[in-house]
């Protein structure tokens, strides 16, 4: 594409800049191309590169996160105070948009494997939470949507100050409120109900990731674990204990691929508080009827379980009545506080 190349020869290329790195390692992979250790010669600092694939839509969307992130970093967060990854330079390399950034950790999702998945001390849950909860204020204040929180972009570093530092990194999905584009954003297990059903979306769908995320770092497992999305929604409704709000199946574009209208009376979805809703979730046969043509999944089978028993009694957290000393009790019972305000279907609440 001529003009993509005219484009980066005169706005982009930064022929210095990109001469300076040495690559030493890939640290790790994702859809949009390939992130590197580098050693940066002129100061002997290590730094990430982000090389991205060289293809238009990856490019543009390269540009986005460019963009978005160096207002995030210059206008909202000028200090680094907030747990958001630094841009430090961008550039074009053999037709490739590079994007070169501080070197962080791990992912969070490393850490949870390195812990057998058995998730994180309350301790470290709230430290991080917290941290994470600072990147989305200033994120949400800036009217940016970060479109893809999930532990693989949540990198945890060593700072010299705090103890254990996490960065919030990744914007290439990210879009302005208001100026959204996609219907096809977030990952499955983190994919908040409005993006699933098919509603318009805010910066909101981000705080329910959050919530996802948090639970994650305790039980060590997604929370919605699901093979499809109907498996994702259907595990929501099981654990918030009631499914989304009339308004919102009313509204959405894809209410039918879930729900059957069933009329103003129906009485109530195997226990589901559903009772007066003209909407009843379809039953796994029901969609399995329709989509038989399609090949199945693995599946995850979990016992039905609310959150406030899902977070309290998780088995390998050895948390049942009476061997919980008081303090940890009052934790766990705080953060399922916690979390019932973020994985909330109402997306104004
Ligand atoms: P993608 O958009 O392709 O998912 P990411 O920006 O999320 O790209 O980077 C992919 C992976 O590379 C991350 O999950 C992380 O493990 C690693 N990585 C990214 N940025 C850094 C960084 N600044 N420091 C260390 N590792 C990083
Ligand atoms: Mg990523």
């Amino acid at each position: 594409n001529s003009d993509l190349i005219l484009y980066v020869n005169m706005e982009l290329v930064n022929e210095k800049s990109y001469r300076r790195y040495i690559v030493e390692e890939i640290l790790g992979q994702g859809t949009f191309g390939q992130v590197a250790k580098c050693r940066d010669v002129e100061t002997d600092n290590y730094v990430a590169v982000k090389v991205i694939k060289n293809q238009p839509a990856f490019y543009q969307q390269s540009l986005t996160e460019v963009s978005l992130l160096s207002t995030l970093n210059r206008t909202f967060d000028p200090h680094d105070e907030h747990h958001i990854v630094r841009m430090l330079d961008f550039f074009a390399c053999k037709n490739h948009l590079c994007i070169s950034f501080e070197m962080l950790g791990q992912n969070l999702y490393e850490l949870l494997r390195q812990n057998g998945l058995r998730g994180l001390q309350m301790k470290l849950v709230r430290s991080f939470s917290k941290q994470i909860l600072d990147a989305l204020i200033v994120t949400k204040g800036a009217g940016i949507i970060h479109c893809d929180l999930k532990p693989e972009n949540i990198l945890v570093t060593q700072n010299a100050k705090t103890d254990t530092e996490v960065k919030v990194i990744d914007f290439g999905s990210a879009c302005m409120e208001g100026k959204t584009i996609y219907s096809y954003i977030q990952s499955r297990y983190y994919r908040s109900p409005e993006v699933i059903l098919g509603y318009p979306y805010t910066t909101a769908i981000d705080m329910w990731s959050f919530g996802c995320i948090v639970a994650e770092m305790y039980i060590g497992i997604p929370l919605f674990l699901g093979a499809s999305e109907y498996d994702v929604l259907r595990r929501m409704i099981e654990i918030v204990g009631v499914q989304p709000p009339d308004d919102l199946l009313r509204e959405a574009k894809n209410t039918k691929k879930f729900f059957k209208h069933v009329g103003s009376i129906y009485p109530g979805n195997e226990g589901h508080d559903s009772i007066g809703s003209p909407y009843r979730m379809l039953t796994e046969e029901e969609v399995e009827a329709r989509e038989s043509q399609k090949p199945k999944v693995g599946r995850w089978y979990f016992p039905r379980r609310r959150l406030d028993s899902l977070i309290s009694g998780y088995p390998w957290k050895n948390l049942e009545e009476g061997n919980l000393p008081e303090t940890e009790k009052a934790d766990c019972l705080a953060l399922v506080d916690f979390l019932r305000g973020l994985i909330e279907f109402d997306p104004n609440k």
